[in-house]
């Protein structure tokens, strides 16, 4: 079973021909609604694949926390861990989409900030794997890593948004999950190898991913060629379906493919969360490519 304990925003995306200027209003050309966060995506994306999962996180008392409590059971996952926050709002990103892919991003973490260490910690019952982010109070980050330890369940963490990342908690994570900013941000490759992860993994877009541990050959695995439509999710779905393969007893380097494919899946659609995602897409693409 995966425990995941993050963020769960609402995705407002709006598409537009380019960004305004101080002062300046643009019309914009399409606005859509969606779940998101990187607690949420990771946790969907685990279940998809067929792991067992459960989600721990936190929304307002307001319509949008409805929306996002509706999204996360239509998904198929239980609401029995989504707390509900009287005094915050629910966690926003406004996602402004240019042409080309790119993307302006800002977030308001909101309820996000106020989930309580206690609650998060109770959802590592019975897990195997637990999988955070730092979407999240640090502070949360570190007691769910530290209690973990103790009990046994191997820890994920996917370093993102790149931020600050201390030691203390580094020492707490057997498999790091970061893209080329996020592990430049952390001092690179062998500065974070010795500060406690058993296993670094990479993503690297359309390149791939690689993981690389101490005591064991660097393995690679290629990007699997898509139509790509919209990559945001694609590192989320990557982060969820490793941490379900390492639940499910699966090799590392079956692990990456795995994980490499449910990325290219994600990245061939619209939005964070792709619903074509499943055990069975990620085996196709994978036989076939
Ligand atoms: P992030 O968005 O967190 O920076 P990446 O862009 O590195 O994450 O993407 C995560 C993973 O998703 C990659 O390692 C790769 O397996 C897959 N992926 C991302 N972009 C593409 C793409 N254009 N084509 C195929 N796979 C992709």
């Amino acid at each position: 079973k995966v425990a995941v304990v993050g963020s769960i925003n609402l995705d407002v995306v709006v598409r537009l021909a380019r960004r305004p200027e101080p002062g300046e209003t643009v019309m914009g050309q399409w606005v859509g609604r969606f779940p998101g966060g990187k607690g949420m995506n990771q946790a969907v994306a685990a279940h998809r694949s067929g792991a067992v999962t459960r989600f721990c996180g936190q929304v307002g008392a307001d319509p949008d926390g409805t929306f996002l409590r509706d999204a996360l059971v239509t998904a198929g996952l239980s609401d029995a861990d989504l707390l509900s926050d009287p005094n915050l709002p629910s966690g926003t990103a406004q996602i402004a989409a240019l042409p080309g892919g790119e993307n302006s991003i800002v977030v308001v973490p909101g309820a996000n900030l106020g989930l309580s260490t206690e609650r998060a910690v109770a959802c590592l019952e019975n897990a195997a794997v637990v999988l955070v982010q730092m979407e999240i109070d640090p502070g949360v980050v570190a007691a769910v890593l530290a209690a973990a330890r103790d009990r046994g369940i191997a820890t994920v963490l996917n370093a993102a948004p790149a931020t600050e990342v201390g030691d203390a908690l580094l020492s707490l994570v057997d498999v790091l999950i970061v893209n080329e900013t996020e592990l430049a941000d952390l001092g690179g490759l062998e500065r974070v190898l010795r500060r406690g992860p058993t296993h670094v993994v990479v993503t690297l877009g359309g390149d791939g991913a690689y993981c690389a541990s101490l005591d064991a050959r660097r393995k690679d695995v290629s990007a699997f060629v898509v139509d790509v439509l919209d990559t945001t999710g694609a590192g989320d779905a990557f982060c969820g379906v490793f941490a379900a393969s390492i639940a499910q007893n699966l090799e590392i380097d079956e692990a990456l493919k795995r994980a490499s494919a449910a990325g290219a899946i994600t990245a061939s659609a619209m939005g964070a969360q792709d619903p074509s995602l499943s055990a069975a897409a990620i085996r196709e693409l994978i036989d076939g490519g």
